[in-house]
C-alpha cells in the first residue's frame, strides 16, 4: 500500500507541469482509493464492539407557555386494535393508518399526562395506568423524578375523566395515595356516574373492573378530604375546565392559558392520531355516547385549527403536543411540536 503511494506521488511530482486532466483526474483516483484504504489504520478500531444501551430518554418533554412551565409525562403504551375504530368503511380506516406508518392491525399508543407549573402551585393533568395493567405502564412517577419533581410536590391533580389510563395511577400497588398531598378535582358528572353503584350494577364484568378501581380510588382520597368534584369554569387562574360529554359522562378538556398562549388539554377528544384528524367522524369502542364524542371532536378541532391554539392530547404520540390544521380536501392534520430547548 505505502509503494502505491509512493509512485502516486512520484507520478504527481514529474507530471505536475505536464499533466493533460485526464493524467490528473486518474492520480486523484489513485489517491482517493489509497487514502480510503488506508483510513481505518488512522482512526483505530472503528468496529462497534460496545454493548447495545437499549434504553430510550426518560419520558418528558418540557416547553413555556407564557409564565407557565408545561411538561409532558409518558406512563407507558397501549397497543390498541383498529377495529375498535367505527363509522368508516376498513380500506379507508386501513389506507390513512399506511400514510402515517404505524402499525395496521393494532397502533401502539403513548398514554400522557401534563403537570403545570404555574409557579406557584403544581398541578397534575391525569396520571396514567400506574400499576393497573402491568410493567408496561406506571412509568409516569419514574418520568416525574426524571423531569425535576417528586409526587410529594403535587398539589392539584386534575382529572379528564375517569378510565383506569387516567386515575390507575393515583393509587400505589399497596393501593394508597401516590399523591400524598394532592387534593384530586373532577367534574361532578364523572365522579357521579364511576361512584354509582346502580350504574356499576348495570356494567359488563370486564367494565365493573373499572367502577371498582374508580371506588378505590375516590375512598383513597375521600378519607383524607381530598376528593373534590366541579361544575366547570375556571378552577384556578388561567386554568379553565370544560365539561363535554361524549367519550365519557363527564368527560372534561381544560384551557391552561398565560401571557396570551393557550394549551388547550383534549383529554381523550382522540385517540388515533392517523385516522381521526382525517375522519372525525370516526369514532372508538370507548366513547360511551358516540354522537356527541364526534360532535365535540368536530367542535374542538374546528376551534382548535381557526384560532390555531396548541392542544394536548393523552394518546397522540408523544409527547402528544402540536397544533390542529384544516385540510383543503376536508379534514384535520395534526402538527407536533419539534423538541427545542426551554429558556433558563
Ligand atoms: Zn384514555
Amino acid at each position: 500500500m505505502l509503494h502505491a503511494v509512493g509512485q502516486s506521488l512520484i507520478l504527481f511530482l514529474k507530471g505536475a507541469n505536464v499533466m493533460d486532466c485526464r493524467s490528473r483526474f486518474h492520480i486523484q483516483l489513485i489517491f482517493a482509493f489509497v487514502f480510503s484504504s488506508l483510513l481505518p489504520g488512522f482512526v483505530g478500531n472503528v468496529s462497534a464492539d460496545a454493548p447495545m444501551a437499549k434504553i430510550q430518554a426518560p419520558g418528558f418533554y418540557r416547553l413555556m407557555l407564557g409564565q407557565f412551565e408545561i411538561t409532558a409525562l409518558n406512563d407507558g403504551f397501549a397497543d390498541l386494535d383498529v377495529k375498535l375504530m367505527h363509522n368508516a368503511p376498513e380500506t379507508e380506516i386501513q389506507d390513512l393508518l399506511a400514510q402515517k406508518f404505524t402499525g395496521i392491525s393494532t397502533v401502539s399508543t403513548s398514554v400522557n399526562a401534563y403537570l403545570l407549573n404555574t409557579g406557584s402551585k403544581l398541578i397534575l393533568i391525569d396520571t396514567g395506568m400506574g400499576v393497573t395493567m402491568g410493567p408496561k405502564f406506571g412509568h409516569l412517577t419514574k418520568n416525574l423524578g426524571a423531569a425535576g419533581y417528586r409526587p410529594d410536590q403535587i398539589d392539584y391533580v386534575l382529572l379528564s375523566h375517569m378510565h383506569r389510563d387516567h386515575i390507575g395511577g393515583l393509587l400505589d400497588a399497596a393501593g394508597k395515595p401516590v399523591f400524598p398531598n394532592a387534593v384530586i378535582m373532577v367534574s361532578e358528572a364523572e365522579s357521579q356516574y364511576w361512584l354509582s353503584a346502580a350504574e356499576a350494577e348495570k356494567a359488563s364484568p370486564d367494565k365493573q373492573k373499572s367502577f371498582k378501581l374508580a371506588s378505590d380510588v375516590a375512598a383513597a382520597y375521600t378519607a383524607q378530604g381530598k376528593w373534590k368534584t366541579f361544575a366547570g369554569g375556571e378552577l384556578f387562574p388561567g386554568i379553565k375546565a370544560s365539561v363535554m360529554p361524549g367519550h365519557t359522562p363527564g368527560h372534561t378538556i381544560f384551557e391552561v392559558s398565560s401571557d396570551g398562549q393557550t394549551l388547550v388539554v383534549l383529554g381523550d377528544t382522540v385517540h388515533f392520531m392517523a385516522v381521526q384528524f382525517t375522519r372525525p367522524d370516526v369514532f372508538v369502542d370507548f366513547d360511551a355516547d358516540s354522537a356527541k364524542a364526534v360532535a365535540v371532536r368536530q367542535d374542538l378541532f374546528k376551534r382548535l385549527a381557526e384560532s390555531k391554539e396548541m392542544a394536548a392530547g393523552m394518546h397522540l404520540p408523544f409527547p402528544g403536543i402540536g397544533r390542529v390544521l384544516a385540510r383543503e380536501s376536508g379534514g384535520y392534520t395534526w402538527v407536533p411540536v419539534e423538541f427545542s430547548q426551554t429558556q433558563r
